[in-house]
């Protein structure tokens, strides 16, 4: 199986310094990319700035921006059978990039526009042999806004997980398919859910 998989934070500049950013730190997608190596499957990782340390993959494309992050994304799709994106992609970028380091004042007022919504994209170039998985990061309780993303980015399963999985070793989560089938799991490690997504993942391909 050729897998796409995103990981990682982006970067939104704001002038030649300064940045706008979230402090995911990738570790779900290198659990990921470290268990579809082991599986025997062909992984291109396009990673965010990361802090956990990425397993080495078949092709590694390093960005910093959610443009960049979508630019790679739609370049490298139609290659590969499965998209799973781990990325914790920017909602919001400046509306405009200084090209110099802004001097400091008093205050400051910072117009935000929306980034592209890659998953959103991929939905309408999607193949019918093609999957894509996504993740739903989301205040306790607030599940439905996973039901809601799956259904508007077309997806074929999206893994929701309470806000608290960021950054944390362990993963509780539910995986919501399109049919209305919901599957929750127990809290476990991130490699060991990384299997069990893998395995769900993969699935897809025969239920269709
Ligand atoms: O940020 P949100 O909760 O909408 O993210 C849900 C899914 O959509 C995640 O898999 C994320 O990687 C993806 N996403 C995206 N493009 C964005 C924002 C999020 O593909 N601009």
């Amino acid at each position: 199986m050729k897998i796409l998989l995103t990981a990682g934070p982006t970067r939104e500049p704001i002038d030649s310094v300064r940045y706008l950013g979230n402090r995911s730190s990738g570790q779900m997608g290198a659990a990921i990319a470290s268990n579809a190596i082991e599986e025997g499957h062909e992984v291109t990782l396009i990673a965010g700035p990361v802090s956990a340390v990425m397993p080495t993959v078949s092709k590694r494309i390093d960005v910093e921006t959610s443009q960049e992050m979508r630019d790679a994304v739609i370049a490298e799709f139609a290659k590969h059978d499965l998209l799973i994106m781990a990325a914790a992609v920017a909602d919001y970028r400046p509306a405009r990039v200084h090209s110099l380091k802004l001097p400091r004042h008093e205050s400051m007022t910072l117009e935000l526009v929306a980034t592209p919504d890659i998953l959103a994209e991929v939905g309408q170039i999607k193949r019918p042999d093609q999957r894509t998985v996504g993740f739903s990061l989301e205040l306790a309780g607030n599940i439905h806004r996973s039901r809601e993303k799956l259904a508007r980015k077309k997806l074929d399963l999206i893994v929701y997980n309470p806000t608290e999985t960021m950054n944390s070793a362990l993963v509780e989560a539910v995986l919501l398919y399109p049919d209305g089938r919901e599957e929750r799991a127990d809290e476990m490690s991130k490699s060991d859910f990384a299997k069990l997504l893998l395995a769900r993942s993969l699935e897809l391909f025969s239920a269709k």
